[in-house]
């Protein structure tokens, strides 16, 4: 079994209900179990700005899957919750990223690991810090000397 990190979002529909829904269904996921979650943020959008807020939050797993195939379990969950995709950073019913997957660094046209912009995101990093505080990110240090650099961003713990 390996320790993965699962980011959440959602800003279409009810997203504190997506959210909720979607922890269940990474429950549910096979070979996988839920170790705890995150609180919920109520986050500003990034990039296209002209849409809702996000509610994003983080989930530890405990997975037999392989990262490729534990990717691919999260997009089947995507799909069933409606998503709809279009533009990059636009709105969406439900997106999963894996944030990172135990201490693999990897990319792969499919694969990136440590997802490359979760340094950057306070919607990422709070979350995250929820879960794991002394947290170290591979190739990028902890955890911790990257909040600062997010304290501008707009982020609200539910
Ligand atoms: P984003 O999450 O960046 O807003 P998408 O959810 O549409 O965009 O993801 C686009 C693609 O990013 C996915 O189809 C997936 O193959 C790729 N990808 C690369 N690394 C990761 C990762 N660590 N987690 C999730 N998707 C990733
Ligand atoms: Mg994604």
């Amino acid at each position: 079994m390996a320790t993965a990190y699962v980011a959440l979002g959602a800003n279409l529909g009810d997203p504190v209900a997506t959210v909720e829904a979607a922890f269940t269904a990474l429950a549910g996921l096979p070979e996988t179990s839920v170790a705890a979650t995150s609180a919920l943020y109520r986050t500003a959008p990034v990039g296209y700005a002209d849409q809702p807020e996000f509610i994003n939050a983080a989930a530890r797993l405990e997975t037999a899957l392989e990262p490729e195939a534990l990717l691919d379990a999260l997009l089947g969950i995507e799909q069933a919750f409606g998503r709809i995709r279009a533009e990059r950073n636009g709105p969406r019913t439900l997106d999963l990223d894996v944030l990172l997957y135990a201490d693999r660094v990897l990319a792969t046209p499919r694969l990136t690991l440590p997802h490359p912009r979760l340094h950057l995101r306070a919607f990422v990093l709070y979350p995250l810090a929820d879960l794991a505080p002394d947290l170290v990110i591979p190739g990028r240090g902890t955890l911790a000397a990257w909040l600062p650099a997010v304290a501008n961003q707009d982020i609200v713990r539910l």
